[in-house]
């Protein structure tokens, strides 16, 4: 087998042997009692990572985009407008279902690498009345985070169904469902939960499934929140085949993040968002996001000039590290790099020091140890 190498981009993130290991359990039956303890307390932890007393947590078989598709037809029926607020191309994928489904919705967008803000929002509910508000917590292509607990205030005032897409945040950086006004968090099993991909994944509040139950029907069949809502409750009920084995790895996940502690884990991502800037800054790169919007969970970077997308990413991957390049008009003039789910320090200086050893490779200048040595410092403060 080739040689493993440490996977940094945006998601999926490294998976560890205990969540392996859980995959790889014999499969049994999606109605049986091994199944209905693991779906159980999947759902139970979830609840408790999104900061959720009485949520209802739903785990299907998908990926992140199904999860933002179930957030959107489960609450936007056809007397509704929705609100998308758009940092970048997950946003604007938000805005592509609405109009898939034919659901009346504005964007209201900010240039890629910062978020919209909570007064631009305010502004904008002044001028139209929204029923649901979207927005992206993290913005993957962007690395731009919302400020999603000031959109909360907001939007308290004006009663509508807040939604917040946490594909690239839920489990590496808060999201307080209750505290923060929040009725719908999306997610997927790939990124700060550190489960291979394979499942979309929701909690809804209260006033969510109200306003789900208030629709008469919903333009979905698989999708559809109260057909899998009796499964969430008793796992040994059937509407779709669970799978099975993904669910005893994402219940593991679970695990794992509540055995860390939730807060450790925010911390410890951004302590690592931190060194590896740190690491990146000491050895001349600069960033692409505004650092006043800068997420913990990935880093979006500039190439200095001199430095080509491809012989990068190829020399880093010959040094034993994956990164991702740029998306849409960023293509070829950053890289992105992941620094989510069950990442250890060690794995970062790791990554840094691989940076410096490609740099050198392609005959850059760089101080030797200089990007070790500033992770090192963060790191041992
Ligand atoms: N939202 C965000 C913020 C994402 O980063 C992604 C995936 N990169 C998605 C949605 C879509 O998730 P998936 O690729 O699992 O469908």
């Amino acid at each position: 087998m080739a040689q493993e190498k440490l996977l940094l981009i945006p998601g999926p993130s490294p998976v560890v042997p205990r969540i392996l290991d859980a995959l790889a359990l014999p499969t049994v039956s999606h109605v049986g009692p091994d199944m209905a303890r693991d779906l159980k307390e999947s759902c139970e932890n979830l609840k408790r990572i999104a900061f959720s007393a009485e949520g209802e947590p739903f785990i299907v078989a998908g990926a992140g985009t199904l999860s933002m598709e179930m957030a959107l037809l489960n609450t936007a029926g056809p007397a509704d407008r929705v609100l998308v607020l758009s940092q970048g191309y997950f946003g604007d994928r938000m805005a592509q279902i609405c109009q898939a489904f034919g659901i009346d919705h504005d964007v209201l967008a900010c240039e890629w690498g910062r978020a919209v803000t909570p007064r631009e929002l305010d502004q904008r509910l002044k001028t139209k009345n929204y029923n649901i508000v979207v927005c992206t917590h993290v913005d993957t292509a962007t690395g731009a985070c919302a400020p999603v607990e000031e959109y909360g205030q907001v939007l308290e005032k004006a009663g509508a169904v807040f939604i917040v897409d946490g594909v690239c945040a839920t489990g590496g950086i808060p999201e307080r469902m209750d505290a923060w006004g929040i009725d719908v968090v999306l997610t997927a099993a790939q990124k700060c939960l550190g489960t291979p991909p394979g499942l979309a994944i929701l909690v809804l509040s209260e006033l969510a499934m109200e306003k789900r139950r208030s629709l008469a029907s919903v333009p979905a069949y698989y999708s559809d929140l109260l057909r899998w809502l009796p499964i969430m409750h008793d796992p040994a009920k059937y509407f779709s085949t669970p799978c099975v084995n993904e669910i005893r790895a994402f219940a593991e996940a679970t695990r794992i993040v509540l055995e860390e502690g939730i807060e450790e884990r925010f911390e410890r991502h951004d302590l690592h968002a931190e060194a590896i800037r740190a690491g990146l800054d000491a050895l001349g790169f600069s960033f692409f996001t505004d650092l006043r919007f800068a997420a913990s969970t990935l880093s979006v970077v500039n190439y200095p000039d001199g430095l080509e997308d491809k012989a990068f990413r190829a020399g880093l991957a010959a040094n034993g590290v994956i990164v991702a390049g740029g998306l849409g008009p960023t293509a070829g003039r950053v890289f992105r790099m992941g620094h989510m789910g069950n990442l250890t320090s060690a794995q970062v200086r790791f990554a840094i020091e691989a940076v410096e050893k490609t740099l050198a490779g392609l005959g850059l200048a760089v101080a030797a140890g200089a990007g070790r040595d500033a992770v090192d410092a963060i790191l041992a403060a």
